[in-house]
């Protein structure tokens, strides 16, 4: 006979009231995560120095938009260095965002390593050897869920079993060990976009990927209402010259869902994965419309997707502060809608259609 679990009833108890929290109707998450790396390359965009000044000036921004952001806006991913940081006037960048009402989380993992042996660009990712203190001192300074993400691969011979397996098992390491320290795993198996796949091909492999990962999961005994899950749409491949209608991205997303994750788990909040503002809002939307059964919240926990416009509007410039917050609290709303199952399309703003992908994106 198998050991029990360690968790806690009151253990548990924190970590599905966190989860419900977060997940609340017409509610997401920002994530505001990216690596010192990645804030470079956003930057570079809009000609701003990669700096930790500039870095602290662009959080601050975010975190000091008119508190109606959370109408729509239920927890922020924070990298570790934001975590620390604090406002012009010395209120840390934590309690600004708890001020709103709204959870503060924080990236754990350690970055996205290729998984050795193979010779098909597969990866896993790495983080795990002091995740327990981490996680600990994360909780006393404030963090109430945690992120880590997983990549993996579609082509004609991936994603191998052992990729599929080893991400399986390294994000049910992870989330066992932030609900043992009070943090609410957000599990994010991110199948990427980059190839020419069809469709149909994007769901095979997303239920196949789900699949291993629930499998991992409940064999290491994680709490399913104390975690949320975070996967990619089921949307055809970059490059693949088939088009597909919303409704059908909504109904692949959906039944691949269906197939793979227990009711038990509150809330999936999609990553928006390179797709353009615009588009990431749409396809939530049909998702959320889609007339079948839904037994978890579906909703956003954009990067790309709702900070593009903020990013372009800001453009390092103090005085423009304040077209960028509303550039925020407009993208917030339309994806308030959009997991309401509300929004009609064509918002106003600056969001635009164009493609926010990056190959082989990392975080
Ligand atoms: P995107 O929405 O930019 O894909 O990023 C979300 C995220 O947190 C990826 O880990």
């Amino acid at each position: 006979m198998a050991a029990a679990s360690t968790l806690t009833q009151e253990l548990r108890k924190e970590l599905a009231q966190t989860a419900r929290q977060i997940v609340a109707p017409g509610k997401g998450i920002l994530a505001a995560d990216e690596s010192t790396g990645t804030m470079g390359k956003r930057f570079a965009n809009i000609n701003v120095e990669n700096t930790e000044e500039n870095r602290r000036l662009y959080r601050q921004l975010l975190f000091t938009t008119d508190p109606s952001i959370s109408n729509n806006i239920s927890g922020v991913i924070l990298f570790h260095e934001t975590l620390y940081q604090k406002s012009d006037d010395g209120t840390p960048f934590v309690k600004l965002i708890q001020q709103k009402g709204i959870v503060p989380g924080i990236k754990v993992d350690k970055g996205v390593v290729p998984l050795s042996g193979f010779n098909c660009a597969e990866c896993t990712t790495q983080g795990l050897d002091d995740l327990g203190t981490r996680c600990a001192q994360y909780y006393k300074d404030g963090a109430r869920f945690a992120k880590w993400r997983c990549v993996l691969k579609i082509s004609d011979v991936t994603p191998s079993d052992v990729a599929m397996r080893e991400n399986a098992n390294v994000l049910a390491r992870y989330a066992i060990i932030c609900q043992q320290n009070g943090l609410v795993p957000i599990v994010e198996p991110e199948v990427l976009s980059d190839g020419s796949h069809t469709l149909e091909r994007a769901q095979e492999v997303t239920e196949q990927v789900l699949s291993h990962t629930y499998k991992a999961l409940i064999d290491n005994r994680v709490f399913l209402e104390g975690t949320l899950l975070k996967p990619n749409m089921v949307t055809a491949g970059q490059s693949c010259p088939t088009k597909n209608t919303p409704q059908e991205v909504g109904c692949a997303t959906v039944v691949a869902l269906q197939r793979t994750v227990p009711p038990a788990m509150p809330g999936v909040t999609f990553l928006s994965g390179g797709q353009s503002e615009e588009g990431a809002s749409v396809h939530l939307n049909a998702i959320n419309a889609y007339p079948g059964k839904k037994p978890w919240a579906l909703t956003f926990s954009y990067g790309r997707a709702l900070q593009a416009s903020v990013l372009k509007a800001w453009g390092g410039k103090k005085e423009n502060v304040k077209a960028a917050q509303e550039e925020l609290l407009n993208r917030a709303k339309v994806n308030g809608e959009a997991a309401l199952g509300k929004y009609g399309g064509g918002a106003t703003g600056a969001a635009t259609e164009a493609s926010l992908f990056v190959a082989n994106h990392q975080y």
